[in-house]
């Protein structure tokens, strides 16, 4: 290991395993950053001398607690509940709410530690958190629900507020769960504040917020494409999960004139050779956002589409692909398997979707690959617009928050640029990376030993 970057990298990576054990999903994260950040870090010596890393990589604070609800039939049960609030350098905490049972500290940490840097490229005053539970929302009742979002905000309030931290929705939280955690919210408190986003519409929600994360890793996309004088116009896209994310990355391709052929959940992928279109994609919302049902239920509906049980869609041959379900869903394998297949561009929805080494394999090609970073900022960017929203206590119509949002995406692609294109090509890794990092960097030093 002559590289001395490598060698910094690799130093501070074992003192990071070491400090933080066994949480894996973490470790990737950092990693992944440091790679990126370490040249930066040690070109200025304010930064290693105020040991900007080492301090980036630990959070302000994590909170840990009991969530203790009743079933419908009277029986207790306890659920483990975080909420990690990773920096608050440049504006208060912010960061979805996850409930799935595969949820742990280290997932969180991860989700957390990446927020700061998407926060930062939003342009917005956001500082980075993320929260969760072990709790699975699936097979449970709607009182089951409601029960548990109670219990969980009865501690999570005093930890949150419109300038401490504002959380919002992630996997299994959508404006359900966010609408009781409000209601909740708003009792304990006795006061009607911004403090969750992704509200519904008749209580302080922005026009735009559900769509945000989808339409803005298509408008990402499409900026990379511009970049090379292209467009995704034409394009055979592959889409995994069938959630908030992938409904609506689907939408907004389709509506730029791409072809949706794949959508998928924890069951298995469809694949529809004719394309989805906006009525299917109405059917698809009607199951998963109304009746909670399966994807598969799409193959029974459209006879042109075949579903495949308990696999990913990354074998299927497309120009574009956009992982919308959760982390390391693309293996090394399956990114070999869609570079050896023409892919043209990978756009992530999801957090932290593909695997370190398939994430180089990715940059290696020199196809155009927007990570999670920057691709799906566009979630949280409208979150800020809803913040904004209620302290002026008005409501902007659909179209303008949607030429916000297509602002901000274009300038978080401008800021990749500035930070990653070198004579050997456009890095999206590194410019998402250090575009994120130096802002939050410049704060830390100019706030002096806190
Ligand atoms: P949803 O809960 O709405 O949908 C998640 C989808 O992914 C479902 O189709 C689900 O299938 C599938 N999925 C979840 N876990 C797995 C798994 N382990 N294996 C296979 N499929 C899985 O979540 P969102 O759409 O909100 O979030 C999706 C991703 O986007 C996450 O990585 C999230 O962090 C990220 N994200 C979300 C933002 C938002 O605004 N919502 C903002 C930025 C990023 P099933 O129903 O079978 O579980």
């Amino acid at each position: 290991m002559s590289n001395p970057t490598d060698k910094a990298v690799e130093e501070f990576m074992s003192g990071l395993i070491h400090r933080n054990p066994a949480e894996e999903e973490f470790h990737q994260a950092v990693r992944e950053v440091v790679q990126s950040v370490m040249p930066v870090v040690l070109d200025k010596k304010a930064y290693q001398d105020a040991q900007i890393l080492e301090r980036m990589t630990e959070p302000d604070r994590i909170v840990i607690f009991r969530v203790t609800w009743e079933t419908d039939d009277g029986q207790l049960r306890a659920n483990r509940a975080w909420r990690v609030q990773f920096n608050n350098a440049i504006g208060p905490y912010k960061g979805g709410l996850r409930f799935h049972p595969s949820v742990t500290q280290s997932i969180l940490k991860f989700l957390g530690f990446e927020q700061v840097f998407k926060n930062s490229l939003t342009g917005l005053p956001m500082g980075g958190a993320k929260g969760g539970s072990n709790f699975n929302p699936k097979g449970k009742s709607e009182r089951e629900v409601m029960r548990f979002c109670q219990s969980r905000m009865t501690e999570l309030h005093r930890h949150s507020g419109k300038d401490t931290d504002i959380p919002a929705g992630d996997i299994g939280v959508g404006a359900r769960e966010i609408s009781y955690l409000f209601g909740q919210f708003k009792r304990l408190e006795n006061g009607f504040t911004g403090v969750l986003t992704g509200k519904g519409l008749e209580f302080g929600g922005s026009l735009l917020r559900k769509e945000a994360t989808g339409y803005g890793c298509v408008y990402f996309c499409e900026n990379m494409f511009k970049h090379i004088d292209d467009s995704i116009e034409g394009k055979s896209v592959s889409i995994s999960g069938s959630g908030n994310v992938a409904i609506y990355a689907a939408e907004k391709a389709i509506e730029l004139g791409a072809k949706v052929v794949t959508l998928s959940d924890s069951g298995g992928f469809i694949y529809d050779q004719d394309g989805s279109d906006q009525d299917k994609l109405a059917f698809v919302k009607d199951l998963k956002e109304g009746k909670r049902g399966r994807i598969s239920e799409y193959a029974d509906k459209y006879s042109g589409a075949e579903f495949h049980a308990g696999q990913r869609p990354w074998g299927v041959p497309v120009d574009v692909a956009l992982p919308c379900a959760t982390q390391n869903e693309i293996s090394v394998d399956e990114a070999q398997t869609l570079l050896d297949n023409g892919v043209k561009a990978v756009g992530e929805g999801a957090n932290m979707p593909t695997v370190l080494d398939g994430a180089h394999l990715f940059t290696d090609a020199g196809i155009l690959y927007g990570p999670a970073k920057a691709a799906n900022a566009g979630g949280v960017a409208v979150s800020g617009l809803e913040q904004s929203q209620n302290s002026a206590r008005l409501s902007w119509s659909r179209e303008e928050v949607d030429e916000r949002l297509q602002d901000i995406m274009k300038n978080i692609h401008e800021r990749c640029v500035e930070f990653g294109e070198t004579k050997d090509g456009m890095n999206y890794v590194n410019g998402s990376n250090v575009g994120g990092f130096i802002k939050v960097a410049d704060a830390m030093l100019a706030h002096g030993a806190v």
